[in-house]
């Protein structure tokens, strides 16, 4: 029988991390599923489309590796594609209490499904989708943390966050009243020494 495994997640954006977890999961499993989940509740900064585009390009290179997405419970997915296992990643001893908890509920829903997870390369193992996307809206460098093409996309939202005065617009606003203040503070403690 062939060892199929879903690797479900929010994707937003896929980084590098994500990146090095389905390398090590295409070695270990016949196929693999990149499983997007469509969350309605969340308001992610990539639409489900564009994560989907982005993490295609970035699996390219996997002949046993393929991209979907998916709403509702995980085990249910993973039996509609027949998959034996659910793949996730441990970065840090924070990220236990939670995944422990979600395969615990997993194994009672659906007691024949395995949770199997990996480790990521220890310079990844500070990395999330929610730094990334923190560090790219105050416009700090995030070439060393997602693909390329990620680096790309992550720009064209800041520019339209900017252009039309979005999230990205506010962070950057707020961190220059914060440089600003700063400044002020410096004037004011040197003018009080002299
Ligand atoms: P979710 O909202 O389901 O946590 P994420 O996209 O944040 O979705 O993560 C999907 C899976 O990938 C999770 O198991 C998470 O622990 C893992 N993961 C995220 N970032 C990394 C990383 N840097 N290294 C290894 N695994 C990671």
């Amino acid at each position: 029988m062939k060892r199929k495994a879903i690797y479900p997640g929010s994707f937003d954006p896929p980084t590098n991390g994500h990146l090095d977890l389905i390398e090590r999961g295409s070695k270990i499993f016949d196929e693999l599923i990149v499983a997007i989940l469509r969350n309605p509740e969340k308001d992610p900064l990539f639409s489900v489309n564009e994560r989907r585009q982005m993490l295609e390009s970035m699996t390219g290179g996997f002949d046993n590796v393929s991209v979907d997405t998916f709403h509702g419970l995980t085990v249910d997915y993973a039996l509609r594609v027949e998959a034996q296992a659910i793949l996730r990643g441990i970065r840090a001893i924070s990220d236990y209490e939670y995944e422990l908890q979600m395969a615990l509920m997993n194994r009672k829903l659906q007691p024949g499904l395995e949770t199997v997870f990996m480790m990521p390369a220890a310079k990844y193992s500070y990395l999330s989708s929610r730094l990334v996307r923190e560090v790219a809206q105050l416009g700090g460098p995030v070439d060393c943390l997602v693909p390329d093409l990620v680096v790309q996309k992550l720009r064209e939202k800041m520019d339209v966050a900017n252009k039309f005065g979005g999230a990205a617009g506010a962070h950057e606003s707020e961190a220059r009243s914060a440089d600003r203040a700063a400044a002020e503070r410096k004037t004011k403690s040197r003018k009080r020494k002299s």
